[in-house]
């Protein structure tokens, strides 16, 4: 076989799909899928990767111009994995591979070399010049500074902090250079961001396991090189990290590389922090906090073999590994592992084939995993692997329930039951801490029955419409208007249907009204705008500079506070209202992480749920820290409806300024998908997208609900005009 052509991914800036185009391989090129090589697109020479290479030509192609890294920046493993998430999620071979390379790749590449991580950040450098030497041997007269300074460099000193160490500085070394006795450069400093740089020495690497953790241990490490997937269970503090830490000292240790993925790493600094305490250099972090030359950099790294352990966002699984050894996947539980643009791929199931593919053992942590995971650990496709107690000898904080209605009828109009106020006051007078925790920000206020728990909803969009304080009621999806709200409960015909205000702001004031003496401060998107905000609010609970924080989600992760002895929920409900199939799990899940931040310390710690629906099987379990109940009552539940695990679902998407072609469009597609529906697959809609509409356009959906929803993808073609979302984390788009 002489002449070969050759598929490649092009990185021309093309916005949109990412394509590839056929290119003749010449003779004297020894091409491999994953090589980086420049192309001829039009009039432009651009960057792309082979991402296979086939036989004979049926047509005249131009050739591949060069080649421009000597190695195959996608290795096999990686290839392969793009191949199945084109498949799985129905996306181009190239959409994937793209995904897979770090977004500066193609401008990093516009030469005919691929750049090396030179660093975003550089620091000025000096060397003596040999005029210098002569100078300080010769008496030449110098002020004390450059005398220092020169003398420094003579010694071997370069950068300004080396200087500064004999008294030298950095303006006295420019001087020198100027007269032409120094020579001044610059050189790349690669800056690990001061939240994970961790000061204090890792006093835990050499701590005896306890048995629970010996256990999980042993097992994964049994299964390094076997393609395995573990769910690790455990509640939070139960010493996950410390599993993770030591079976990614393991993998190392033969040779193979380590992927960690974390959710949204700029709220939870502290495990990132960990890592590169104990692993240091061998780190690369590959995150959307970084800009995109960072990102290429940590990349680089990796791909050149000076980094095996890659902590990241999603994106993290496509690290350059020459060999993955394991792959751990932090708080499993997280819907950010879904990614929302394509490819809409999941990056559970990701890993999981990842480990299939290379033979990594997989390892997904929780203390509330999905009921998804949990059922696959039951039902043997993973191994399960217990810590159920926290490591010190600290219990789960005793959770009351308060029935906001029961409140409501007994006069009290605050955001507050009067057993938190209680406790609130009791807290502060002690000394101790409280996190008050609620779902929303601002002012945002529902309409909502006192005595059923009804609320009033756009009848478009299915939401809660939110109160303004004219008495209008606005839903903020669609902008649907309602001069004022409902005389009588229309569930139970009750007149005690009023506005109820659940932002931060608000109780944020009545906390202080309550408890004036205490240092109270808010944490929620609007107030940590500014960068480094969230953690100079940690930092002021640490210290115990603040007593009480206000908050939403931003505080359910990762804080360590042990002087917490008080977890306020002001409304447990906010989550549970949402029309979607993974309303009750989101709700447990964040009811667990924000009673996990009490009782952390000697003082112990209780938490407080207020609610009006007490009976919620989501609350109930919650309240109890009891993950086994609330698995049962929910998998029962997803199994009644064909949710997954029972089911699969696909979500098709399209919008259109006009309402009638967004009717139009769909209404054909689902009669077409109708027909074509086997036992395959049910097809439910087409119907108003959650988001009705959105910037002026209108939106509809229709789900695909049933064992293999795909297979009914293979019979009907879905125009470019949807989008496809396979496995979708939410219904609500
Ligand atoms: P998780 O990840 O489940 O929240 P961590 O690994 O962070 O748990 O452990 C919780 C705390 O217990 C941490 O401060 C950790 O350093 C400590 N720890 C973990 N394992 C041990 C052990 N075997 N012995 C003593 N302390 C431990
Ligand atoms: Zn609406
Ligand atoms: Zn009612």
């Amino acid at each position: 076989m002489t002449a070969r052509t050759a598929e490649v991914a092009v990185f021309a800036g093309l916005r949109g799909p990412a394509r590839t185009f056929s290119y003749l391989v010449p003779d004297e090129l020894d091409l491999l899928p994953g090589h980086l090589v420049r192309v001829g697109l039009g009039q432009r020479a651009v960057a792309g990767v082979v991402i296979s290479l086939d036989g004979v030509p049926a047509r005249e192609l131009r050739p591949v111009d060069s080649l421009v890294h000597p190695l195959p920046l996608l290795r096999a493993h990686q290839l392969a994995l793009a191949a199945w998430i084109a498949e799985r999620y129905r996306c181009g071979l190239a959409d994937a591979v793209r995904a897979m390379l770090p977004p500066a790749l193609a401008s990093r590449a516009r030469g005919s070399k691929l750049g090396a991580a030179r660093g975003e950040r550089s620091e000025p450098v000096f060397t003596i010049a040999p005029a210098g030497r002569a100078a300080l041997d010769g008496g030449t007269r110098f002020g004390a500074r450059q005398l220092i300074t020169l003398r420094a460099l003579a010694g071997g000193a370069s950068a300004a902090r080396e200087l500064a160490e004999v008294g030298g500085t950095l303006d006295a070394a420019r001087a020198l250079a100027r007269r032409g006795l120094a020579v001044e450069g610059r050189r790349a400093v690669r800056r690990i961001p001061a939240e994970f740089a961790l000061t204090e020495d890792d006093r835990m690497r050499d701590v005896p396991a306890t048995g629970a953790q010996a256990e999980a241990i042993a097992a994964i490490i049994a299964a390094l090189g076997t393609g395995r997937g573990f769910l690790l269970h455990g509640v939070t503090a139960s010493g996950k990290t410390e599993v993770y830490m030591r079976v990614a000292a393991e993998a190392l240790a033969r040779g193979t590389g380590v992927v960690v993925l974390v959710p949204e790493i700029v709220l939870t600094p502290q495990v990132v922090a960990r890592f590169v305490a104990r692993f240091g250099e061998r780190v690369a972090l590959l995150h959307s906090a970084l800009s995109a030359g960072e990102r290429f950099d940590e990349w680089r790294r990796v791909l050149d073999g000076a980094a095996d352990i890659v902590i990241g966002s999603r994106s993290a699984l496509f690290a350059p590994l020459e060999r993955v050894g394991l792959v751990i996947v932090d708080e499993e539980q997280e819907p950010s592992y879904k990614q929302e643009s394509d490819p809409r791929y999941h990056a559970v199931d990701v890993a999981l084939e990842l480990g299939r593919i290379s033979g990594a053992a997989v390892v997904l942590g929780s203390a509330t995993p999905r009921v998804v995971t949990y059922h696959a650990a039951r039902s043997a496709s993973l191994a399960i692997l217990d810590l159920p107690t926290r490591v010190s000898d600290l219990h789960l904080p005793p959770t009351t329930t308060v029935d906001l209605r029961l409140e409501l009828r007994s006069g009290n109009r605050s955001t507050l039951s009067t057993a938190l106020r209680t406790a609130l006051v009791e807290t502060v007078r002690r000394g101790e801490q409280a996190i008050l925790f609620l779902n929303r920000r601002g002012f945002a206020t529902i309409v909502l029955c006192r005595d059923c728990g009804y609320v009033v909803k756009c009848p478009a969009c299915d939401i809660p419409y939110t109160f303004h304080a004219d008495g209008t009621l606005v839903c903020h999806r669609c902008g649907r208007r309602q001069a004022r709200g409902p005389e009588r409960c229309p569930a139970c015909g009750s007149p005690r249907i009023r506005q109820l205000g659940v932002g931060t702001q608000r109780v944020e004031e009545e906390v202080r009204a309550t408890v004036p003496t205490a240092r109270v401060i808010r944490l929620d998107r609007d107030a940590v705008r500014a960068k480094g905000a969230h953690a100079v609010a940690y930092q002021k609970m640490r210290s115990g500079e603040a007593q009480v924080m206000v908050g939403t989600q931003m505080l359910a992760k990762g804080l360590d506070l042990p002087g917490v002895t008080l977890v306020g929920v002001v409304n447990a409900d906010t989550i549970l209202n949402l029309p979607d199939f993974t309303a009750a799990e989101r709700t447990f899940d964040l009811l667990t992480q924000v009673l996990g931040r009490s009782g952390r310390g000697p003082a112990g710690g209780r938490g407080i749920l207020q609610t009006y629906l007490p009976d919620h099987y989501a609350i109930r379990a919650a309240a109890a820290h009891d993950y086994a109940a609330f698995a049962e009552s929910e998998l029962a539940a997803r199994e009644r409806f064909g949710y997954p695990p029972f089911g699969r679902l696909v979500v098709l998407a399209t919008q259109a300024r006009r309402l009638e072609t967004v009717v139009r469009r769909s209404d054909e597609l689902a009669g077409w998908l109708r027909e074509a529906a086997a036992a395959d697959a049910e097809v439910l809609g087409p119907a108003p997208a959650f988001a009705a509409k959105r910037a002026g356009n209108h939106r509809a959906q229709i789900i695909l609900r049933g064992v293999h929803p795909d297979r009914l993808l293979d019979r009907v073609r879905i125009s470019d005009e949807w989008t496809v979302d396979v496995d979708p984390v939410t219904l609500l788009g």
